[in-house]
């Protein structure tokens, strides 16, 4: 494994929409298993592959609850809840940058496994606002474009 080096949103890349994952193979998984490591190392939440240079559709999230990581690989929001959740929120990209969202409280989503199975699961608070901003990087979006309200970088300092 490897850690890969995190663009900044100055970077073009992260403006772009990324293709579909067709190939689940072990240049996927290798991919993958750096994506891992270089959002432990930073201890992230999620970290989208346009983040570290690959315009396809694959995500990973880690809410530090026990489960673990989760791969979404071509994943898609199936449905939002209508309640939502105003949340804080910053990008491994938008280092010294936050600000509060507006997030569905719950989402369910679609996506595939590093083999390429289909799988659907639901995800909330904190797990639903990180698929929210995972899917948006896939799209070219960042978060900046969320905030209801940017919180002074002073503020978020212990
Ligand atoms: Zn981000």
């Amino acid at each position: 494994m490897a850690i890969r080096n995190i663009l900044n949103k100055k970077d073009e890349t992260l403006h772009k929409v990324c293709k579909p994952v067709i190939k689940f193979d072990a240049r996927l998984h290798t991919l993958l298993d750096d994506m891992a490591e270089t959002l432990a190392k930073a201890n992230g939440v999620g970290l989208a592959a346009p983040q570290v240079g690959i315009l396809r559709r694959l995500v990973i999230i880690d809410t530090y609850d026990g489960t673990g990581v989760h791969e979404l690989v071509n994943p898609e929001i199936l449905w939002k809840s209508d309640e939502t959740q105003r949340v804080q929120e910053g990008c491994l990209s938008c280092p010294g940058e936050w600000g509060y969202t507006v997030r569905p409280k719950k989402v369910r989503f679609r996506a595939q496994d590093r083999n390429g199975t289909w799988y659907e699961q639901e995800a909330e608070d904190l797990f639903a606002q990180a698929v929210c901003h995972e899917l948006d990087h896939l799209d070219g979006v960042l978060f900046l474009e969320k905030v209801v309200e940017f919180i002074d970088p002073k503020d978020m300092e212990e």
